[in-house]
């Protein structure tokens, strides 16, 4: 693992949450995805929540997916809360307040949310609540599920606010993708229901629409890490399951990768 506390400080932080994407679906499209994996593979793990809302806190908590196995010492964390009573490895950041964002806030990061799904459009009070945690929060209509072109709305939206942000200040950005998340169905045309197949094409859509935002964070002072996993996948009548918000592999199995642009 990276050492989180040489990363805090001298770099610009990225987490991108893809929204619904299956660990299955990421990697039948890994070599359709120059951005996401030009660097290397996802990676297999478990999602600490089986819907947006419960995996989102738990991240911002500190708690990214865990590896898919039984090697407890490689569930090694990135970032931690201080004084917990718990021994921590020297790799990881520990912070000191209620939250990692807040946490970053605290140590000079200005911090950005950009929304996606339902949780993120702070239409009423409980869909503000993710957003709260970030100094500033965006969405817009054309950000979410229904737009077929919300993650180029997302991604231009990101470019202008990146124009405003002096290239030396310290910056935590989070973009929740929500192209992923059904429906999906217009990705592929003809289907008149989401699958893996639209699924699979909704991710090399994505990809493709993240390159200006990757391209314009290589243009900022700091090297930037970047975070970019799955809050939780997708039922497709697996077992006879539909969704999520349940617990099924297909649900708490995530893509996960982290790496430095
Ligand atoms: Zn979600």
């Amino acid at each position: 693992m990276p050492d989180m506390n040489t990363i805090v400080g001298s770099h610009d932080l990225l987490m991108i949450t893809l929204d619904t994407l299956r660990y299955d679906v990421a990697k039948l499209e890994e070599a359709n995805c120059p951005n996401l994996c030009g660097t290397g593979s996802w990676e297999k793990r478990h999602t600490p929540g089986s819907f947006t809302y419960a995996a989102h806190h738990a991240f911002f908590g500190g708690f990214m997916p865990t590896p898919a196995n039984t090697d407890k010492a490689s569930h090694v964390r990135l970032f931690h809360s201080r004084n917990t009573g718990l021994k921590t490895h020297p790799h990881t950041w520990l912070f000191d307040t209620p939250d990692m964002v807040s946490g970053l806030a605290a140590e000079g990061y200005r911090t950005v949310c950009i929304g996606g799904v339902i949780f993120f459009t702070k239409k009423n009070p409980l869909a503000k609540v993710l957003p709260g945690y970030f100094q500033q929060s965006y969405w817009r209509m054309n950000f979410g599920v229904t737009n077929p072109r919300s993650t180029e709305n997302q991604v231009q939206h990101a470019l202008k606010l990146l124009k405003q942000i002096p290239p030396e200040e310290k910056l935590f950005l989070f973009l929740n993708v929500s192209a992923i998340h059904g429906p999906n169905r217009y990705f592929v045309e003809g289907a008149r229901e989401d699958s893996i197949e639209t699924q699979r094409a909704a991710l090399r859509y994505v990809d493709q629409a993240l390159g200006p935002l990757f391209e314009a964070m290589r243009e900022r002072a700091r090297p930037m890490f970047c975070l970019a996993f799955s809050d939780h996948g997708t039922a497709y009548g697996e077992d006879g399951y539909q969704g999520h918000r349940l617990a099924h592999d297909v649900v708490w199995n995530v893509p996960y990768r982290e790496f430095v642009l």
